[in-house]
């Protein structure tokens, strides 16, 4: 049989992508290697407590902002078990000692940031607004057709971060403050653009919420909604070969075994693993040298503590801990101050819940730290590896226990992962949190279009646009539109109903 589009990969940009295509009426399959769906957004269950991997909180989820009317489209908000941070305060970025609040909406954000910093009013709302101007660059990000002609959002692929912040002010504190989310985004001073940060930001101060339950909702529902569609949905159907000719995809192979075909194709993995399935010659040396030269962002050594029954106050508010003064210097860590900071996300079990029965800690790891078992497989690593991750969970749980005193009382039982789980479990490469680092030193190096030199191969996922949830979702429409014509969708999505 062959398919209208066949879709490698079933995470968040692959499972958008077949939402939108089958829902268009074209015949869709999606290949997926793992048993279970949905890439960063799986759960994972022990002893009955659902951990999150890869997807702690959602933005611009409040009422007509853009992740809701991007949902509205999907037919998720409905369906989706949600919720609200708490509005004043809903990331904390714990630093030198203090706590500062992140308050959502823009106005109550500035407000509460210069209540916190008095003296930095203009600061602020230089942030404020620069942050406004970006969100409003981006045409899918307001459901408009900004002219084509407008690409005022590259300038800001080509501005860094780091520089701005310094820009605006020359109070320390403020700045690391302001830094204080660069794990959302595999932020450093060296090559973070402008862009990323205020992109994701932004879409947090317009309505941040987490899933009761799990993320995995999202990609159960969409799945869902792919098969009622018409839409074919294969597990464990690793795409383990790409055939090409005459500058187009002719099947793909999967599990070394059967060829499926269609007349497109779209990719939701990571662009090196995509060329690594390609015969050579499939791309222009000058590409595959650029794709393949492109670095990752950083991994997350992360720890799971389910909580025992009752014990441990539910919080509905993200922490960001410091202990490090530079906050950019993180990722730089030496082993004696590892580490310097990490993030913490309380699960809700019910709307109404007192206790939380599960609490997620992501700190960031360098892949250099995991190479001495990069050759290894999940369960199969050996002593040492667990030796390693032992020794690392005891450090988290020292600062933990500092900075929330009792909690490890609460804890029943502690599950970890490094890197190397994600790169088994996501296929990220180097396990990667967010994928490839775009670098403001060199937009152009690592900007990567949906639109490929293989005229029915075409390009989603969090390599492409933005990472997270926004960010791949956003991508999701751009690839497809290339296939449906940008006008055509914009206007399917501005009138749903
Ligand atoms: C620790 C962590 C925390 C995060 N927290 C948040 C958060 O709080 N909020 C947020 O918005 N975002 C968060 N993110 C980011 C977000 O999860 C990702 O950006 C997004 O889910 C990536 O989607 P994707 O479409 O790129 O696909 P991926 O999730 O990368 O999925 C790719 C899929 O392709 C499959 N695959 C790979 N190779 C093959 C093959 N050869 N054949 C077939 N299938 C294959 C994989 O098994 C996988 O299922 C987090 C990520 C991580 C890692």
């Amino acid at each position: 049989m062959k398919y209208d589009v066949v879709i490698i990969g079933s995470g968040l940009g692959g499972l958008e992508c077949a939402y939108i295509l089958s829902k268009e009426g074209y015949n869709v399959c999606v290949l997926e290697k793992n048993r279970v769906l949905g890439g960063c957004l799986q759960t994972f269950s022990r002893c009955g407590t659902v951990f999150d991997t890869g997807m702690h909180y959602i933005g611009g989820m409040d009422e007509d902002q853009i992740l809701y009317r991007l949902f509205e489209y999907f037919d998720l908000n409905r369906r989706l078990n949600l919720k609200r941070l708490d509005e004043d305060g809903y990331d904390i970025i714990r630093y030198d000692g203090r706590d500062y609040k992140f308050a959502m909406g823009y106005e109550r954000f500035a407000d509460t940031m210069i209540e916190q910093f008095p003296n930095d009013r203009i600061a602020i709302q230089k942030y404020v607004s620069k942050m406004k101007d970006i969100r409003d660059s981006v045409d899918l990000y307001n459901l408009e057709n900004i002219s084509s002609s407008n690409t005022s959002y590259l300038n800001y692929y080509g501005l860094s971060i780091a520089d701005f912040l310094d820009s605006i002010s020359g109070n320390e504190i403020l700045k690391n403050v302001l830094a204080g989310l660069a794990p959302l985004y595999g932020g450093m001073r060296e090559t973070s653009p402008l862009y990323i940060p205020m992109i994701i930001h932004s879409s947090y101060i317009e309505g941040a919420y987490r899933f009761i339950g799990g993320g995995s909702q999202l990609s159960d529902v969409l799945a869902e909604s792919v098969t009622s569609f018409g839409g074919t949905i294969l597990k464990k159907a690793e795409v383990t070969k790409i055939h090409h000719e005459h500058g187009r995809i002719t099947n793909v192979e999967i599990n070394h075994e059967e060829r499926i075909e269609a007349n497109h194709y779209i990719s939701d993995i990571h662009p090196k693993t995509l060329l690594g399935l390609l015969d050579h010659g499939a791309f222009k040396p000058a590409y595959t040298k650029r794709i393949n030269g492109i670095g990752e962002t950083y991994g997350m050594f992360t720890v799971y503590l389910a909580m025992k029954e009752n014990a441990f106050r539910y919080i509905n508010k993200n922490f960001y801990c410091y202990h490090v003064k530079d906050l950019w210097r993180d990722f730089h860590y030496t082993d004696d101050i590892w580490p310097g900071g990490y993030m913490v996300h309380f699960s809700p079990v019910a709307e109404n819940m007192e206790f939380t029965d599960a609490v997620i800690v992501n700190t960031i790891m360098r892949w250099e730290e995991v190479l001495p078992w990069v050759n290894t497989t999940v369960e199969n690593r050996g002593e040492e590896y667990q030796a390693f991750k032992q020794r690392k969970t005891e450090l988290i749980m020292r600062d933990l226990e500092n900075d929330f005193p009792g909690i490890g009382h609460a804890v029943k039982f502690i599950y970890n992962s490094s890197p190397l789980t994600y790169r088994d479990y996501t296929g990220t490469w180097e396990g990667s949190v967010y994928g490839i680092q775009k670098d403001y030193n060199n937009p152009m190096k690592t900007l990567i279009l949906p639109r490929t030199h293989l005229s029915n191969l075409f390009l989603t996922g969090q390599n492409i646009n933005v990472h997270g949830v926004v960010g791949v979702t956003i991508g999701a429409f751009l690839t497809c539109s290339e296939l449906l014509g940008k006008k055509h969708l914009m206007n399917k999505m501005k009138n749903v109903g």
